[in-house]
């Protein structure tokens, strides 16, 4: 397919401050299997940028007049639809669990932007979901010319190994990394007790959630849910869709189990 058959959507990212001092960047022209949730979260010492997006538009730009100071990127796993702008920002910060560093530091190079890339049955299980799993990843491109063949995704070098129980400091507010693993071997989160304010990437969204990916652990998925359900959450910022509260959380938390037999 040529460039041209897509429309240019520009800007690329729908930035929404949900909270004072805290964003949210979605990519609204990826399909819905990918299109993930970034959040900054401005400190008094740091920005915190939490994941980065697919790396099909730039983000360091878009993110550029909310930036100004130095900056502490957190990755919740190293998946292409929550890393792919991590190599925009070389002067960061860059946090991750060990079991995904491998991944962030050397993606694979098969990675693109078409559907061709599931196998067969990951894609038969995705569309079984209600998942679109044809044609594209995205439905425009960020600027006329763009090479969808082109696409990769970059390196991106760790300057911090972080895993349960780790502190996040940005000055005015303070995190605690959570290791949720289930959906991927590393996927963590950051979690400030003070406010009930989780913010969770992939391990707890409001939507399907996915632990049949490489990397994906059921039992480990459910001994999480467990735990997030114990969890004094006010607010749940998560890896896609919408932000929800406790009680929502605790509906997530009981459909997975059922789902696994594990209620
Ligand atoms: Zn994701
Ligand atoms: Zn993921």
């Amino acid at each position: 397919m040529t460039n041209d058959q897509l429309p240019v959507a520009d800007p690329w990212f729908a930035i929404t401050e949900v909270e004072p001092g805290l964003h949210r960047i979605t990519e609204p022209h990826c399909v819905r299997l990918v299109r993930a949730n970034c959040f900054l979260v401005k400190g008094t010492t740091h920005d915190l940028l939490v994941d980065s997006g697919m790396g099909v538009g730039r983000l360091r730009p878009a993110l550029a007049p909310l930036l100004d100071k130095p900056l502490i990127l957190f990755s919740t796993h190293a998946h292409l639809d929550h890393r792919g702008g991590h190599w925009e920002f070389p002067d960061a910060e860059i946090l991750v669990h060990p079991a995904e560093a491998g991944d962030l530091r050397a993606p694979d190079a098969q990675k693109g932007l078409s559907f061709a890339q599931f196998a067969p049955d990951q894609r038969a299980r995705l569309a079984a979901a209600g998942f679109d799993t044809q044609g594209w990843l995205v439905d425009a491109v960020p600027w006329r010319g763009y090479d969808l063949d082109g696409y990769r995704l970059e390196g991106a070098e760790p300057t911090r190994l972080v895993g349960e129980g780790d502190v996040v400091d940005i000055g005015s507010r303070r995190f605690t990394v959570l290791h949720l693993p289930g959906h991927s071997p590393g996927s963590i989160a950051v979690w400030e007790a003070e406010t009930g304010t989780l913010i969770g990437g992939d391990a707890i969204y409001d939507g399907i959630l996915i632990d049949d990916l490489p990397g994906g652990d059921v039992a480990a998925y459910v001994e999480t849910m467990r735990r997030l359900a114990g969890l004094p959450v006010r607010v749940v910022h998560g890896g896609h869709r919408d932000s929800f509260g406790r009680e929502r959380l605790a509906e997530i938390v009981r459909g997975y189990l059922e789902s696994r037999g594990a209620a």
